[in-house]
């Protein structure tokens, strides 16, 4: 069975013990993977898995560091996802509202990126009112994640239809037992 990328989010949150805002390079670290900086042309982010070692290249001329935060989070997923078995992923990150990334894997890892820096019981834990923009704000500065990905993600835990579906998609993936008494 596949389970769903915020599954395997949740998952990494809890093996490593995280809570609220984390250190994205640490995470990946703890993991084994290495996060290092280049100058890459046409990419954001680059995952390398070789013989069981694994390699995240970021693009050292982005200037923005929540896409960064973002674009590392991703690679996690493509790391860490069982079916995302390739040995090389080249990615391109958007931080344009609304889009789409190309293919299933990639919106998966988009996915994964999202809810692992930004957990939706989290934030749905500091959204007792309707949000404004300042909330927004502050949310996003509070976990490194960009404007976009604050404001989608806020959407997302307050849209109704969607928050319904978010809620029966986390129950139907609720962290393993051994995490659950963390
Ligand atoms: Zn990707």
């Amino acid at each position: 069975m596949c389970l769903s990328p915020e599954y395997y989010a949740q998952e990494v949150r809890c093996k490593l013990g995280l809570a609220g805002p984390i250190n994205i390079v640490e995470a990946a670290r703890d993991l084994g993977v290495d996060v290092c900086e280049e100058a890459l042309e046409g990419s954001d982010g680059i995952l390398l898995k070789v013989e069981g070692n694994a390699v995240i290249l970021i693009n050292s001329n982005c200037v923005y560091e929540t896409r960064k935060r973002f674009t590392i989070a991703h690679e996690i997923g493509h790391f860490y996802m069982p079916h995302h078995n390739l040995g090389k992923f080249v990615c391109t990150i958007s931080d344009i509202p609304g889009y789409v990334p190309d293919g299933k894997l990639e919106q998966e890892a988009d996915r994964f990126a999202s809810e692992l820096l930004l957990p939706l019981h989290e934030l749905e834990g500091q959204l007792k009112h309707s949000p404004s923009i300042d909330t927004v704000r502050r949310i996003a500065t509070h976990y490194g994640t960009s404007l976009t990905a604050t404001a989608l993600k806020v959407v997302e835990a307050t849209c109704e239809p969607r928050s319904q579906e978010n809620r029966k998609r986390l129950r139907t993936t609720n962290p393993p037992p051994e995490c659950a008494r963390i």
